[in-house]
């Protein structure tokens, strides 16, 4: 015979345990670590919130709990607006196994009206609810993940072959503001790569054709060009212009690798590095206090003419494309804070070969600029260098210095 309300409600209560709003106030302030599971709908989760709390909608929670909480120990505070919804859920949780689930009495409602504190998440515009929609759908990115993107500042060095890819899908993942620094025009030559730019504008400054690009794709990314070489005597300033959070190194030449790298170190901003070489490329991030920077695995530039440029050696049109995709994934869990980023790793792609091979990389204690006893603390401007391909790709370098030679 079916149950009536009041039979089922009875039957939770003698099965669960109910904390009153004091109780998880003092359990909370006394840092036990118990997961705060909000049960209500996602409109109700929008209004407010306890801080911390993990969204899962009543009607959803048998599909997603098992993935979001996975060990069955763990334990868990339940609420929802006034403590019917969160027991009969806590009962249920019960019932899947979970052996450590409280109710808290008097929902958000009463949380709210004794005045603990609670948190709102960022108001998404009806646009933006379905633009991010996917994300939304991830528990490591969700509403909050989605927030700190839009608040994210990154600037890429370069428009070209590395930086189209990867402020492309930065602004497609909703990056608030990307900072780009080339004073370059677009050249026919740059089109079979550099996917920023179109027919229609060669001869335009690349700045003014990736702002074209990036708020046709998302009209919400606010883009900051720097139509400017970099330099020692710029890069600082254009550093702290937006307080960056991560700098995309997709620069093409050793010069401006050397001054990224140092200017990353000194201002202990995260530089997520790429390049690329023919048919192979490499990426990794160099992340000041947490791994090595670009000097621990080679201390000084190579001589002048010893190391080709792209337009000497020639490039993959798509390879680009891969590495520039990876360095704004690195970004991306950076700013989101999830993942294990590619510190102290290197990812060495071969694409005529297809095969992708990781090297760890120590930090050096002897590094001239990151080391015990750094030796460079001013910026250098090395001369610029192109010239013939005589001296092995960097990237057989970096092998050399992976297995230790
Ligand atoms: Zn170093």
């Amino acid at each position: 015979m079916a149950k009536t309300f009041k039979q089922l409600m009875d039957e939770a209560r003698a099965s669960v345990p109910e904390w009153s709003i004091d109780q998880v106030k003092s359990e909370l302030d006394n840092g036990n670590g118990r997961v705060l599971l909000d049960v209500r709908e996602k409109e109700e989760f929008r209004e407010g919130h306890l801080n911390g709390a993990l969204s899962i909608p009543r009607g959803f929670l048998e599909i997603q709990v098992e993935e979001k909480i996975p060990d069955k120990d763990t334990p868990i505070i339940a609420y929802c607006a006034g403590g019917t919804r969160s027991l009969l859920a806590a009962r249920h949780l019960g019932e899947m196994g979970y052996a450590n689930v409280i109710s808290m009495i008097g929902g958000y409602s009463a949380w709210k009206g004794a005045g603990y504190p609670w948190a709102q998440v960022r108001k998404f515009t009806p646009e933006q609810m379905a633009r991010y929609s996917r994300h939304f759908l991830l528990s490591e990115v969700g509403e909050a993940g989605q927030a700190k993107l839009m608040d994210a500042k990154i600037l890429c060095v370069g428009a070209g072959g590395l930086g189209s890819p990867a402020a492309l899908y930065l602004a497609a993942a909703g990056v608030g503001t990307l900072g780009i620094v080339d004073d370059d025009v677009v050249d026919l030559s740059n089109l079979q790569r550099q996917i920023l730019h179109t027919n229609d504008r060669v001869g335009e400054l690349k700045i003014e054709s990736a702002r074209k690009t990036i708020n046709a794709l998302n009209p919400d990314v606010k883009v900051v060009g720097y139509p400017e070489r970099l330099t020692s005597a710029n890069i600082m300033r254009i550093f702290a212009d937006e307080d960056y959070d991560v700098i995309v190194d997709g620069c093409d030449n050793f010069p401006t690798r050397y001054l990224i790298n140092d200017a990353c170190v000194m201002s202990g901003k995260p530089n997520v590095h790429g390049s690329i070489f023919q048919f192979e490329g490499q990426v990794t991030v160099f992340h000041p206090g947490h791994g090595p920077c670009y000097r621990c695995l080679f201390p000084e530039p190579p001589p002048p003419g010893a190391a080709p440029s792209c337009a000497e050696a020639g490039v993959l049109g798509v390879l680009p494309g891969l590495i520039g995709c990876v360095q704004a994934l690195e970004a991306i869990k950076l700013i989101l804070g999830v993942g294990k980023p590619l510190v102290g790793r290197m990812i060495y792609f071969d694409t005529l070969s297809m095969e992708l091979r990781s090297h760890k990389l120590r930090q050096d204690r002897e590094c001239p600029v990151c080391g015990e006893n750094p030796t460079i603390t001013a910026l250098v401007d090395y001369e610029e260098f192109c010239g013939l391909r005589q001296a092995p790709p960097e990237q057989s370098r970096i092998l050399q210095v992976a297995a230790g030679r």
